[in-house]
C-alpha cells in the first residue's frame, strides 16, 4: 500500500500544546488522515531502548509506520578505514533503535568524495556499501529496507544511476529517491511526467520491480545553485520545484506502492496531505 506522510515535527505539531512530543506523533499523523511518519537520527542515534519501545507503542497503537534516517555523518567514500567502520556503527545502530520502534525502513546518506575524484570515491563507496551488506546479514539486521538517498549536492555522491548500482548490490537496499534532490543537482529536470519516469525507469533497470514499486521517497521543492541543493521550501514555492503532480500520474500509471515522505519547510504534514490529495486525484482521472 501507498503511505504518505511527514519527516520531522512540522510547525503545526511544534506550536500545539496538546503535542508534548515523539509518543504524540501518531496521534497527529492519523489526524491528518496519512500513514507514516520518519524520525531523523541526523545527530546521532541518541535514544534509550525503553524509549524506543514506548514510541513503538505509540505508532502501532494508531497503526502509523515508522521510519528513521541513520546520522548524516555516514560517509562510505571516505578513504580511512576508522572512518568507514564508524559508518558502519552509525547503520547498525539506527537498525537496532528502527527494530525497537517496529519500523522496517532505514534512510542513509552514501556519502561525499571529499578531496578525490568522484571515480576514485565510488571505487570506495561500492565495496564498503557491499561490505555493510554484509554485515547487515550477519548480525541478523537484514529484515529491514536499508534506503541510501539520491543526494542534492554535485559534491555528494548519490546520482540517480549511483543509487541504483548500490541497490543492485544486495537485497537488502531499496532506494530512497529524494526527487527534490534529484531536481536540484540536475538543475531543475524534473518538469514532466517523462521526466519522472526517466528516474524511475533508471532504476528498473538495475533492480527488480518490486523493489522499484515499494521504493522510499522524499519530497519537498527545494531551492538550487549552480552547485546543486541549496534549501528545502515549502510547496508555496513557484519558482524551484519539482511540482508533485506529474509524479503522482506516473506513481497512478505504474501503480507504484511507495512511502512518500515530505521534507518540506516547516509544512510538512500540511504537503504530505497534498501529496496524498493528488495522488488520489490522480488514481481518479486513469479510472475516468
Ligand atoms: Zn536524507
Amino acid at each position: 500500500m501507498i503511505k504518505f506522510g511527514p519527516s520531522g515535527s512540522d510547525e503545526v505539531f511544534a506550536s500545539s500544546p496538546q503535542y508534548k512530543g515523539t509518543v504524540d506523533m501518531p496521534l497527529y499523523v492519523k489526524s491528518l488522515g496519512l500513514d507514516c511518519f520518519e524520525y531523523s537520527f541526523g545527530k546521532g542515534v541518541r535514544m534509550s531502548a525503553e524509549t524506543a519501545v514506548n514510541i513503538g507503542s505509540a505508532f502501532a497503537k494508531e497503526g502509523i509506520e515508522i521510519s528513521v534516517h541513520a546520522p548524516y555523518f555516514i560517509n562510505f567514500a571516505n578513504p580511512d578505514p576508522a572512518k568507514i567502520d564508524n559508518s558502519f556503527g552509525y547503520v547498525v545502530s539506527s537498525l537496532e533503535a528502527l527494530k525497537a520502534l517496529g519500523g522496517n525502513r532505514c534512510v542513509f546518506h552514501p556519502g561525499s568524495p571529499l578531496s578525490r575524484t568522484r571515480e576514485e570515491a565510488w571505487v570506495d563507496l561500492e565495496r564498503n556499501v557491499a561490505r555493510l551488506a554484509e554485515i547487515l546479514h550477519e548480525q541478523g539486521l537484514d529484515d529491514m529496507r536499508v534506503c541510501p538517498e539520491t543526494m542534492g549536492k554535485l559534491n555528494q555522491m548519490g546520482t540517480v544511476e549511483d543509487i541504483a548500482k548500490l541497490c543492485a548490490l544486495d537485497k537488502v537496499f531499496t532506494p530512497c529517491v529524494d526527487f527534490g534532490h534529484v531536481n536540484a543537482r540536475e538543475q531543475g529536470s524534473l518538469k514532466t511526467a517523462d521526466d519522472f519516469k526517466r528516474v524511475i525507469d533508471t532504476f528498473a533497470k538495475y533492480i527488480e520491480w518490486e523493489r522499484v514499486s515499494s521504493m522510499h521517497v522524499h519530497f519537498s521543492k527545494i531551492e538550487y545553485t549552480a552547485k546543486g541543493e541549496k534549501c528545502h521550501l515549502t510547496f508555496d514555492d513557484t519558482v524551484f520545484g519539482p511540482e508533485f503532480e506529474p509524479l503522482a500520474d506516473v506513481l497512478a500509471e505504474y501503480e507504484m506502492e511507495p512511502y512518500i515522505v515530505s521534507e518540506s519547510a516547516g509544512t510538512q504534514g500540511r504537503d504530505a496531505v497534498y501529496m496524498r490529495d493528488a495522488y488520489l486525484k490522480a488514481v481518479q482521472n486513469r479510472l475516468g
